[in-house]
């Protein structure tokens, strides 16, 4: 059994001397624990916070020396707990390792899925992320504009997805040419900006000739400063993350932007709202199953897995994914289905 614990708190970007493998025995369930074999993790942004001393205000950090913490897909191969049976799917909690052992609080059954860890991704946690702050806070309409960083990736691809099912005009901004190709051709969306383009603020200005009407904050950084001036009156802001400010360890340099944003928000009525989506699933999460598993079938919807090979793996993808190395949602193929 192997496990990946934090073992040191990043300064900056985490390199992989902050994460250490260890190898520990399997864990034997007790009377009504269930014992998971982990077959796919999940690698998401939220975990550099859990990096940090001071966790974010909605999850604990993990405590040096312990496992790294995530979503997993696994498979029940022991059970003394009579609501779980051995072979099993489950959605779980069980973190950066190959096994497990859980009291069945946690878990999710999964039932039999073709693609076990869309789970994890365009029929989970992200997606679901999407759903929630586009369709519920964003409420984008018929020909409004609606703009959204990290376009390509588990949130990013959904929203601009979901906005043109509305009839919304969707503009994406991502990192590099491949993923803004890749957003216009295969996703659909109407225009995608690369963010490393130093022309950024001009061009998003080209692109929205009608102003923005809907942003889904994914990144902060460059990309908010170019969106700013673009919002319309009574836009609507959803703040799901700001990626670009994850390994921040002092203040940004530059002029104070708290002024012209607070002034922005105030002169065009701004609606901002912040997402944390655990907050939604005994609400949303059953409409987003049906919605999504429907939209997914009839390909309205598609999505793009970024896997990599291995728990020991795990490390240098997330790293990865705090710079765009990422191409769709990124998920570590623990062990085969
Ligand atoms: P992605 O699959 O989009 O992967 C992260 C992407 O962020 C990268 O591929 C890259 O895309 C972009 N990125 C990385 N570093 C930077 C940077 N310095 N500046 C700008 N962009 C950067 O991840 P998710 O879809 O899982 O997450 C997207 C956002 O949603 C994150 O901010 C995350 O924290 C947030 N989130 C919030 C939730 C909530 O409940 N509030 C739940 C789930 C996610 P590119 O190369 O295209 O720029």
């Amino acid at each position: 059994n192997r496990r990946i614990v934090l073992a040191a708190r990043p300064r900056g970007l985490p390199t992989p001397r902050d994460f250490r493998i260890e190898e520990t025995s399997v864990p034997t369930p007790s009377e009504g624990q269930v014992l998971l074999r982990t077959l796919y993790l999940s690698l998401d942004p939220y975990m550099r916070e859990l990096m940090n001393d001071v966790g974010p205000a909605y999850a604990p950090s993990v405590p040096l020396g312990e496992t790294m913490a995530g979503g997993t897909v696994s498979r029940v191969v022991a059970s003394k707990n009579p609501r779980f049976r051995v072979g099993e799917l489950v959605l779980s909690r069980a973190g950066w390792q190959d096994y497990a052992v859980s009291d069945g609080e946690d878990l999710v059954p999964l039932g039999e899925m073709a693609r076990p860890s869309l789970a994890l991704g365009g029929l989970g946690m992200p997606a679901f992320t999407a759903y929630v702050g586009l369709l519920d806070m964003g409420q984008p309409k018929p020909g409004e504009t609606v703009v959204v960083g990290a376009a390509t990736g588990a949130v990013g691809a959904v929203v601009g997805q979901l906005a043109r099912l509305k009839g919304a005009r969707v503009v994406g901004i991502a990192g590099g040419p491949d993923k803004c190709r890749y957003a216009v051709e295969e996703l659909g969306f109407d225009v995608c900006l690369d963010r490393h383009d130093s022309r950024l603020a001009q061009q998003l200005a080209d692109a929205c000739p009608d102003g923005i009407h809907v942003y889904f904050e994914n990144v902060g950084g460059v990309v908010f400063d170019a969106v700013l001036p673009l919002l319309n009156i009574g836009a609507r802001v959803t703040v799901c993350g700001v990626i670009a400010h994850y390994n921040d360890d002092a203040p940004a340099s530059g002029p104070d932007r708290l002024p012209k944003t607070m002034s922005t928000v105030l002169q065009k009525r701004i609606r901002m709202q912040g997402l944390v989506i655990l907050d939604h699933y005994a609400d949303r999460y059953d409409a987003f199953r049906r919605d999504m598993g429907e939209w997914v079938d009839a390909g309205r919807v598609k999505l793009r897995e970024d896997q990599v090979d291995g728990l020991e793996s795990a490390p240098e993808a997330f790293i990865g994914l705090l710079q765009g190395r990422n191409f769709g949602k990124l998920v570590v193929r623990v062990a085969g289905d």
